[in-house]
């Protein structure tokens, strides 16, 4: 494929040429047609003259060669030149005289009368003319006449009547109009090339820039931005629309970045507390092995923690990616949340917290159990987690305006103003969460909402923190119903 500019500039002489060519040809033509029709105009009055001497003579006595003899001398005093054609074919020509300064005259009397070169073509031109009332070309001794016959009696004789103009000047005028406009053609052509180029190089000179710019941006300087000219045209607009891309790649690279070193920062601390127990336990002279047994108990309290925060960054690494499927399935929501609150009921009972989820609606829906059961574990289990004392935890399941929505409330700290717009980052920790992890095993990574949120976008829906005062928190899971009119009402008021 050629190069833009070499197509711009193969188009805009193509189209200039074209230009060019209908404007010299419509120009000739319209030169044509007025020359032809100001000497058809001439030619049509001379006939006019010459009909009207003919009819003068009409009826008046006398043998052919008087009358035409009589009729020639009567032409000739209204000034037209007149030739009898040779030999018996009644044709009878008048021709103009010649006005040639360059031609001697031949007599006193005055210019010279031109002759018909060829007799003979004229007899043909004639025949075949029929009854045309048709201007036609003659050759005569210094160049073309312009010619109009007709056929006409004379005193009941027929005879054919040719008038006849100067052609030669017309002729010669037509003939280099044609040849000024063959030769203005490749003028206009080489012009329109080399204008076309120029355009095109002072058009694309910006592009060739731009691409230069773009060159020399990689992951290093991803911060750079295209220099932008004028904004408002269509350059500067690609150059705004790469910039805006730019721009996105660099904060998903910022965001991943940040990524990356959050999640080395999370799993550093297990990692550490791991090695630090094994060496103090290998430093230990405890030989009835009850240091041991401690170590081995943090030890593998840290490396829970470790596997639930590589598991979490394997889901969310995979659902960045695009890989997590849904494995969709048909499952009843108000026995995923039943079951789910059945595994965390220890945990809330060892702090003194009720879990209930009463009246739980039968709700059949299609989508992925397991992530949705994690999604929500995450939920209860902040809301546990966060709770100071004894308290209460709710969940509840509704159907409302197409859509499922699963409420976890409880009476906990609520969580601070400032928190609430990070609440869904993923390593945010907040405000609520500082005082009470004093175990490994209660801090989170900050990963729980993020993947929470995540796991119902995953299914077309969302998380949000619905209310959180000093009184408790609301959380909500919005899953669109993608299964409409399954649900029935509950089978009784439920808890776990
Ligand atoms: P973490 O692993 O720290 O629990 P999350 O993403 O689940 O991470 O939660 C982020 C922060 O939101 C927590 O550190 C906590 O401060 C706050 N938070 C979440 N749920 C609650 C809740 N039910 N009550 C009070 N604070 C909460």
């Amino acid at each position: 494929m050629a190069s833009i500019r070499t197509r711009l500039t193969a188009w805009n002489a193509g189209v200039l040429a074209l230009i060019v060519c209908v404007l010299l040809g419509a120009a000739y033509a319209f030169l044509r047609y007025a020359s032809l029709t100001q000497i058809n105009r001439s030619l049509l009055q001379e006939k006019d003259l010459v009909a009207a001497t003919i009819a003068a003579h009409a009826g008046q006595p006398g043998d052919r060669a008087a009358l035409v003899a009589a009729l020639i001398g009567d032409l000739r005093t209204h000034g037209l030149d007149v030739l009898e054609s040779p030999g018996p074919s009644n044709t009878i020509v008048t021709i103009p005289v010649t006005l040639d300064d360059d031609d001697p005259p031949s007599s006193a009397d005055g210019p010279r009368p031109l002759t018909i070169v060829d007799w003979r073509d004229l007899a043909a031109k004639l025949a075949a003319q029929g009854d045309d009332d048709r201007a036609f070309n003659i050759r005569a001794e210094r160049g073309q006449l312009r010619a109009l016959a007709w056929r006409a009696s004379l005193d009941s004789r027929p005879f054919t009547f040719v008038v006849s103009e100067h052609f030669h000047d017309t002729a010669e005028l037509l003939e280099t109009a044609r040849d000024a406009a063959l030769l203005a053609l490749p003028v206009a052509l080489l012009i329109a090339v080399l204008s076309g180029y120029l355009l095109a190089r002072r058009a694309l000179g910006p592009v060739a820039a731009m691409t230069a710019e773009a060159r020399r941006i990689g992951a290093r300087n991803v911060h750079e931005r295209l220099s932008i000219r004028d904004p408002d045209d269509e350059l500067g607009q690609l150059a705004l629309a790469f910039n805006d891309v730019l721009a996105r790649v660099d904060a998903a690279l910022e965001q991943q970045r940040r990524f990356t070193a959050d999640a080395s920062h999370e799993l550093r601390t297990p990692v550490a507390l791991i090695r630090t127990e094994a060496e103090v336990a290998l430093s230990s002279t405890d030989t009835a092995g009850g240091e041991y047994r401690a170590a081995l108990e943090a030890t593998r309290d840290s490396s829970r923690q470790l596997s639930r925060i590589v598991e979490d960054l394997f889901l969310l690494a995979r659902a960045d990616a695009g890989q997590t499927v849904v494995v969709a399935q048909r499952m009843r929501l108000d026995e995923m949340i039943r079951s789910t609150l059945q595994g965390l009921q220890p945990l809330a009972v060892a702090k003194g917290i009720a879990l209930d989820a009463p009246r739980l609606p039968i709700v059949v829906y299609d989508g992925d159990p397991e992530l949705l059961r994690r999604a929500l574990t995450n939920l209860v289990d902040n809301a546990i987690k966060y709770m100071r004392g004894p308290g209460r935890v709710e969940v509840r399941l509704e159907a409302a305006q197409g859509e499922y929505v699963i409420t976890v409330s409880d009476n906990g700290p609520g969580i601070s103003a400032s928190d609430v717009p990070h609440l869904f980052e993923r390593f945010f920790r907040g405000d609520s969460s500082r005082p009470h992890h004093e175990t490994v095993n209660s801090a989170g990574a900050g990963l729980g909402l993020a993947i929470a949120r995540d796991i119902a976008e995953l299914h077309g829906g969302s998380v949000t923190l619905a209310s959180s005062t000093e009184a408790g928190s609301i959380f909500e899971i919005h899953l669109p119903a993608n299964r409409p009119g399954d649900v029935l009402p509950p089978e009784g008021s439920s808890s776990s």
